[in-house]
Formats: structure tokens, sequence, C-alpha cells
């Protein structure tokens, strides 16, 4: 059997055209235009690229986007302020602290300081709360992204069989509370879990968070099942020449595919998927704070 690629790519851009078209609408019928606020501190290369993506596509869709670039050194209180007057600007409906912070900042502390309805990563200890209790919370961008993705090709997720791997906070222990609300029977496998191969071979659906290059090899997979890859690795890609990398995710794609029913790619699977739901729950941050209905098919 050869897999059915799950194009995350193109559904990432399905995404943004649903948002953008939310967004005009927004602004005719209620004067409204919604606004993400992106907090970077420090100069950490990877976090650049990534606010500069996020700033690109949401102003992209017809959104108002605020960077707000800090130093290095920025105190703690500094960052409080800011997160502060951010939290009661009426014109930001999304607040994103860009992580990992500097090492003398309480990321905790820090997230926990955004209000919760404009928490759009999904990471203040009330969303993590309200998502566990099954009431409308904000929801992390990656596990949102996979869980579209899921419903997308299967319709209904209600009694299937999904492991997840790996349980951290911001990718697998919200991705099982999100398959458990949609009547997924729900694994979580991690580093300690004992005969991972046979645990992940009951699955129909595999989501995969580990950060280990090719972990989970096609002779794990039970025939037919579909594979979320989250995982995002740099390897070295001698054969491309010398000191060259690839990409690759926690799977080893060829041999998954050999026997999944669906998989997604390493790159263009989940990574466009997370940038969209950020859009996507800024989106309905702007909707909730303004009494206005949630945009459909958008939310979890
Ligand atoms: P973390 O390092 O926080 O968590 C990794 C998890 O994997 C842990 O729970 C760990 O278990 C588990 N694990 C580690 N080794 C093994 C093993 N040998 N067998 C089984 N489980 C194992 O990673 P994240 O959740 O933050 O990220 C996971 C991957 O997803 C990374 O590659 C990251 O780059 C990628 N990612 C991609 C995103 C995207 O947009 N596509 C967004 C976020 C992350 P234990 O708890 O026992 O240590």
């Amino acid at each position: 059997m050869t897999a059915q690629i799950i194009d995350g790519k193109a559904f990432a851009a399905t995404v943004r055209g649903k948002v953008a078209e939310h967004v005009t609408r927004l602004k005719a019928d209620h004067g409204i235009t919604p606004g993400l606020a992106v907090v970077l501190v420090g100069e950490d290369p990877a976090s650049q690229v990534y606010v500069r993506s996020k700033g690109k596509m949401t102003v992209e869709v017809g959104m108002n986007s605020y960077e707000h670039k800090l130093p290095a050194e920025t105190s703690e209180a500094e960052l409080l302020a800011l997160i502060d007057q951010l939290n009661t600007d009426p014109a930001v409906h999304g607040i994103l602290v860009q992580l990992p912070l500097p090492g003398h900042l309480n990321e905790d502390l820090v997230i926990n300081s955004i209000d919760p309805a404009k928490d759009v990563d999904g990471f203040h200890i009330s969303n993590v709360g309200l998502l566990a209790t099954g009431q409308k919370a904000m929801v992390p961008c990656t596990p949102l992204g996979c869980l579209m993705m899921l419903r997308d090709y299967h319709g209904s997720l209600s009694g299937l069989n999904a492991v997840v791997i790996g349980r951290s906070n911001i990718v697998g222990k919200p991705m099982a509370q999100l398959l458990l609300r949609d009547s997924c029977t729900v694994t979580i496998a991690h580093s300690r879990t004992r005969d991972i191969e046979e645990v992940v071979r009951r699955a129909d659906i595999v989501v995969a968070a580990v950060g280990r290059p090719e972990m989970v090899k096609g002779g794990w997979i039970k025939p037919g099942a579909t594979i979320i890859d989250v995982g995002i690795n740099r390897i070295d890609a001698p054969e491309k020449g010398e000191g060259k990398t690839r990409l690759v995710g926690d799977c080893d794609f060829a041999s998954c595919a050999e026997v999944a029913g669906a998989i997604t790619p390493v790159p263009g699977g989940v990574g466009p998927m997370t940038i969209a739901c950020l859009l996507a729950n800024t989106l309905t941050a702007c909707s909730r704070a303004n009494g206005l209905a949630e945009p459909e098919g958008l939310t979890a």
C-alpha cells in the first residue's frame, strides 16, 4: 500500500483563505479588524524567522500585525508591563510571546500574565484547564492544525484508536485532549513507554511529536493507519553536498508511507498548519471579544 499524502501546505492555504474571507466580512459588516501582537525578546535567529513569517501572513489575511521586538536583557517587569498594555488594548485580539524566552525570564509567569481570551497560543493555564474539561478554550495551534487535517481526512474520528507519541504541554498533551474530545480512544506514549512499537501498532491514528529523526518505522504501523508527523528535525544530508542538511520528521517517511493509509510529509505537513491556526485563533478571539459567531470549521 502506498499512503495518500496529506498536503499540509495546500490545506494551510485553504485555512488562510477562509480566515481572510471572514476578516473581509468582519471589516465590511462590523468595522472590526482583528489584530495580532507578537512579542519577541532577544535575537534568536530561528525565532526572528518565525516572527517575520507570522507578521507577513497576518497582514496577508487582512489583519493588523503589531510586532514588539525587545532586547535580550529586557527585565521581567518590563515584559509584564508590555503584556499588561496589550491585554487592555482593544485593537489587539491575540497576543503571542515567542518562545523560548531568554533564561532570566520565567516563561510560565509570562504566559500566565496574558489575558486568556487573547492567548492565541493556548498555553495559559486557564486555557489548558478549559480544554481538559471540554469547555471553550483557545487551543494550541499545532494540535489544532493536526485535528483539522484529521477531521478533513476521516470525517468523524469517533471510536478510532489514537496514539500520540510525546507528552509535551505544547503538542502531545493538548493533542490527546482534542482527540479525546472527538471521541477517539487515546493512548499517550513517551520515553518510558514499554513496547512502544506494539502500542503504536494498535493505532488507527498516530501523531508523532517526539523530536527524534525518523524514529517511527513502517513496521510499527497498522496497515491503513493515518500518520500525522509533527516532528521537525534537521539532519546531515551529505548526498546534497558537504555541510548540507535537510529536514525530516519523527517518522521514517519511506517505510511508513508503504504501510499507512495517509501521512503528512515533513516539510509541508503540520508545519504550515501551525501559522494558519494562529491566524484562525486570532479570528476566533476577535469574534468572541465582539460577541460574534465563531468562524465555522476554524476552531476545535
Ligand atoms: P518535547 O521535547 O517537549 O517533547 C518530546 C516528547 O517526546 C516527550 O514527551 C518525550 O518523552 C517524548 N520522547 C522522547 N524520546 C522518546 C522516545 N525514544 N520514545 C518515545 N517518546 C519519546 O518536544 P515538542 O513536543 O515540543 O516537539 C516535538 C517535535 O515536534 C519536535 O521535533 C519539534 O520540533 C516539533 N514541533 C513542530 C511544530 C510544528 O509546527 N510542526 C510545533 C511544535 C513542535 P518524555 O516526556 O518521557 O521525556
